[in-house]
């Protein structure tokens, strides 16, 4: 299980010259091609124009021009994110030949400081799903067993990263999605604070939760890349200005940080294994100066189910907008009346597990069941979101597994939507908060990778990478790389 080399490194080799930006891209699409057939980790590749644009950059170096922060790094990313003149299909058939005209905020701003878009990566059909299995266009397999899931919903950004078919890449998570897969693949993914990353371009899920984050196999390359993408938008209003230089304020000095470690998170339905290797990991916390506390946030308990009624509710409704008429995918309807053309459209265009969706999320948004369920949701997500605030009063961070269950067999949970759900509930209450987290690679179980999750509060992206940077630099985990 030898290294590969970080992003952080292989930027330092493209400033001074050592590697041209095109012998990495080169060796970036080599590996595609060698491993993307059994992987499935993109959707698309964009092969011309990124040579082309590596061709650019390292002229630019040449010249010694002034060069943006991520001098010709591919980034590869999730297909629910709009790049102007490339496919961006949400891995759903309603959008199988969607094209947007315009770059997302965060693609912009990546191509704006010389990162390469490599390409576009499966996912769960509209983000819906714990391990990419319910993607249109086929299973993401996990690098390290081919036989298991990546993890979703943001399976194809994990896995390429983790494979090396890129050097970094973008995910989405709105209830554990960039996590969940950087977990399964032994990569590091953030989800930052919601508004730090514009949403601007991110083709909605539920859009109180959803954010945009990075995935590298280091949390250098992590910070490098929020460093790239976090900031104020004004086309995206629920966006804040950057604390920024998240990269360069990296440290090991953790000394006499309070860590809490969240009981719940190990809660019923937790795999026994994960539990007794999470907690000899955390103790490691106190060998680099962290104190640890053992803290209960009881009301994560309800978390899970509040999740679901607000995500599901917020989807049906963010949905509706694929009606066969304005974007993406219209069944054949001559002679068909409107109604009967649009619901034709979304029977063919939506796989089962969206349909699903759309169906109990506008049951619980009906009269006479608002309040019941969603009304009821959002009182528990101010709970959970003051029960965080509280915490992370007397803590600098919270700690707990990113997921409760190892990376399990494709076809093993897809036929069990609830079990499906339950794989999310160390995940879904950072998003109801609206805070930070990051899951960082802690080792493997019968060779299958783990996930220590550091959660933050509000804007403190700085303190929770800092603090996973340290346990990285102790143990060395993300030196590890899949064997294929
Ligand atoms: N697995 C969760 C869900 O299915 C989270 C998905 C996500 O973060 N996009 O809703």
């Amino acid at each position: 299980m030898s290294g590969l080399l970080s992003a952080y490194e292989t930027r330092k080799r493209i400033l001074s010259q050592e590697l041209s930006a095109q012998e990495y891209v080169s060796a970036i699409l080599e590996k595609i091609s060698k491993f993307d057939e059994q992987i499935h980790a993109y959707t698309s590749v964009q092969e011309d124009t990124a040579l082309s644009q590596a061709k650019k950059i390292d002229k630019k170096v040449e010249r010694g021009e002034k060069i943006g922060l991520l001098v010709g790094l591919p980034v590869a990313v999730k297909d629910n994110i709009c790049t102007k003149g490339i496919p961006t299909t949400c891995s759903s058939r309603m959008l199988e030949n969607f094209v947007p005209p315009y770059d997302a905020t965060v693609v912009e701003k990546i191509r704006g400081e010389d990162g390469i878009i490599i390409g576009k990566t499966n996912m769960d059909e509209f983000a819906m799903g714990t391990s990419t299995e319910t993607s249109f266009f086929g299973v993401t397999r996990n690098p390290w067993n081919t036989s298991y899931v990546a993890g979703g919903s943001s399976g194809g950004s994990a896995a390429a990263t983790s494979i090396g078919e890129t050097a970094l890449s973008l995910g989405s998570d709105t209830g554990g999605s960039v996590r969940c897969p950087a977990s399964f693949c032994s990569v590091v993914g953030l989800k930052p604070t919601y508004g730090l990353v514009s949403r601007y371009g991110l083709i909605a899920y539920a859009n109180s939760l959803d954010q945009i984050g990075p995935i590298g196999r280091t949390v250098k390359d992590c910070a490098l890349l929020l460093d790239a993408i976090a900031g104020y938008d004004p086309r995206d209003g629920t966006s804040v200005q950057s604390k920024g230089k998240y990269l360069a304020s990296l440290s090991k000095n953790v000394d006499g940080k309070k860590i809490g470690v969240i009981d719940e998170l190990f809660g019923s339905g937790i795999d026994s294994r994960i539990s007794e290797h999470l907690h000899k990991e955390i103790q490691k916390l106190t060998d680099i100066g962290m104190d640890l506390e053992e803290i209960s946030l009881p009301t994560l308990q309800y978390s899970l189910p509040a999740y679901y009624i607000i995500a599901l509710s917020e989807a049906s409704s963010n949905l509706a907008r694929y009606d066969g008429v304005r974007y993406g995918l219209r069944a054949e309807d001559e002679g068909l009346d409107w109604k009967t053309s649009s619901s034709k459209t979304r029977e063919i265009g939506f796989g089962h597990e969206v349909k699903r969706r759309i169906i109990l999320g506008a049951y619980a948004l009906s009269a006479g069941y608002y309040e019941q369920y969603y009304l009821k949701a959002l009182k528990i997500r101010t709970l959970i979101r003051e029960e965080f605030r509280e915490a992370l009063k007397k803590f600098d961070a919270l700690v707990g597994p990113t997921m409760p269950v190892l990376p399990f067999k494709i076809g093993e949970k897809i036929e069990d939507p609830l079990e499906m759900y339950m794989c999310d509930i160390d995940t879904v209450p950072i998003n109801l908060a609206g805070i930070c987290a990051i899951s960082v690679p802690c080792g493997f179980i019968e060779q299958l990778p783990v996930g220590l999750q550091i959660i933050g509060n509000a804007y403190s992206e700085k303190k929770i990478l800092n603090i996973a940077n340290a346990y990285e630099e102790e143990t060395g985990y993300t030196k590890y790389k899949p064997q294929l």
